[in-house]
């Protein structure tokens, strides 16, 4: 998962911090490096970095660091703030024109993933009650117009598309009269990518925008590709005037670069993080979390949100309460692993909650859907007094509770162990974290 290797190494130093009273002006400078460090190793630009970390000296310096009692928590707090800074700030909405139908035009290199987002924004679009107009203007790569065809019909949403002899600028123009007919209140327009930035492409693609004139141009980046993702971000946005970027492949084994860099280079917002093949397999971008994310501090209202749609509002509240509190039981890790299985795919909901990526780096939690149902066996094997409390799981008991559940001893000692570390990161996470929400102002 993204941001894998930064968030353990940024762990590590905020650990080094809060484990001391208080920090001298030498244990600032020395986490700065390491913070220094870890961005680079993530394939942050080089300049982004050291702005970022001039920021974060200047604000420790302003608020004090090494006067305060907690002071790794006010360092914690800072790197967030600026963190989300970073990327952008506040979220960063979809256009919506004052007089539909909304224009979204597509940019980008091709296998960026501009088709595939043309289908799961046209989904995103339609759960909001929407009624999309998907254009095929990728006439070049073979197959192009099929794939956005084979999307439209698996989500109901029309295909605009003259085949593959017509220019894509009257394409893209006679889709947006079509989607004016029909009252279609957004328009995407799939555009062609090429393998790398060159002319005849970035020529064509401001025809269509000056045929078009969209109110959103969305360039697809993959944010596999780190700092050329940056870089290709560069280039489209001297040349076309670029109103968002969309980052793909957030589920492949990115080191999170191109996600820190993209908005300081371009001074365009990130909008939606895709985050796999399947069609609703999108989010909105959202700063605050995805900084949360990457300080391993989990994404908790991602999480909350992908909640509701699975669970009734009271569950969820309890549930963000519970975690909060760290007052975790087994029946409620039984509970969470029902709802959480409904809601997707478990490597990536575990990867919002706070510390679950140090608990993934254990060499001994491996996420397969077996071990998964061996492990909710094993836990459903409990008496009511012993989900309650593990702590009275002896030796006797957990032979009886591997006997019930199918599983050896071993399987059960893992498990307990396991509890005992996710309760231990929510422990000091909880720390952190007011009735509200963290302490010190941190959203
Ligand atoms: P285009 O050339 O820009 O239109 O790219 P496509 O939409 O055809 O995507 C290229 C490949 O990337 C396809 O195999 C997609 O399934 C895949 N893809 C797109 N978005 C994502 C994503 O967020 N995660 C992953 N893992 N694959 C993606």
């Amino acid at each position: 998962m993204a941001f894998e290797g930064l968030t353990t190494r940024l762990q590590n130093v905020f650990g080094k911090l809060r484990g001391k009273g208080k920090l001298s002006e030498d244990d600032v400078n020395e986490a700065m490096r390491e913070v220094r460090l870890a961005l680079l190793e993530a394939d942050v630009n080089f300049k982004v970095v050291k702005d970022f970390i001039a920021k974060v000296k200047e604000k420790a310096v302003g608020l004090e660091v090494t006067k305060s009692f907690t002071p790794g928590m006010v360092v914690v707090d800072i790197v967030h703030k600026e963190l989300i800074e970073l990327m952008g700030g506040t979220q960063s909405k979809l256009a919506k024109a004052n007089r539909p139908p909304t224009v979204v035009l597509m940019a980008g290199l091709q296998g960026a993933g501009k088709t595939t987002l043309v289908g799961k924004l046209a989904k995103l679009l339609q759960s909001q009650n929407h009624k999309p107009l998907l254009v095929a203007g990728d006439i070049y790569r073979p197959a192009a117009i099929k794939q956005l065809q084979v999307l439209g019909g698996q989500i109901d949403v029309p295909v605009f598309s003259l085949g593959d002899q017509v220019s894509p600028v009257e394409i893209a123009r006679q889709g947006v009269a079509r989607a004016k007919e029909e009252g279609r209140d957004y328009v995407l327009i799939d555009t062609a990518g090429r393998l790398q930035i060159d002319e005849a492409l970035m020529e064509e693609i401001k025809q269509i925008h000056a045929a078009v004139n969209p109110d959103e141009v969305l360039l697809v980046v993959d944010a596999m590709t780190g700092q050329e993702a940056v870089n290709v971000a560069k280039s489209f946005h001297d040349q076309l005037a670029l109103t968002g970027v969309v980052l793909t492949k957030l589920d492949g084994d990115t080191r999170g670069g191109a996600a820190l860099s993209v908005k300081a280079v371009t001074g365009c917002p990130i909008k939606f993080a895709s985050t796999g093949e399947k069609i609703d397999q999108l989010e909105a971008f959202h700063p605050d979390r995805m900084a949360s994310r990457i300080l391993g501090m989990g994404d908790m209202l991602s999480l909350i949100e992908k909640a509701q749609t699975n669970i009734d509002e009271e569950k969820a509240k309890e549930l963000e309460r519970k975690m909060r509190t760290a007052e975790f039981t087994f029946d409620d890790f039984l509970e969470q692993m029902e709802q959480v299985r409904k809601m997707g795919p478990l490597d990536q909901l575990l990867d919002m909650m706070p510390g679950m990526n140090k608990l993934k780096a254990n060499p001994n939690f491996k996420i397969d859907e077996k071990q998964i149902s061996r492990t909710e066996a094993i836990a459903k094997s409990m008496t009511k007094a012993e989900k309650q409390k593990p702590d009275m799981i002896n030796f006797s008991r957990r032979k009886r509770i591997a006997a019930g559940s199918g599983t050896t001893v071993a399987d059960v000692n893992r498990l307990l162990k396991q509890f005992e570390d996710m309760k231990k990161m929510m422990k000091q996470f909880s720390g952190m974290m007011g009735p509200k929400g963290p302490k010190g102002g941190m959203k």
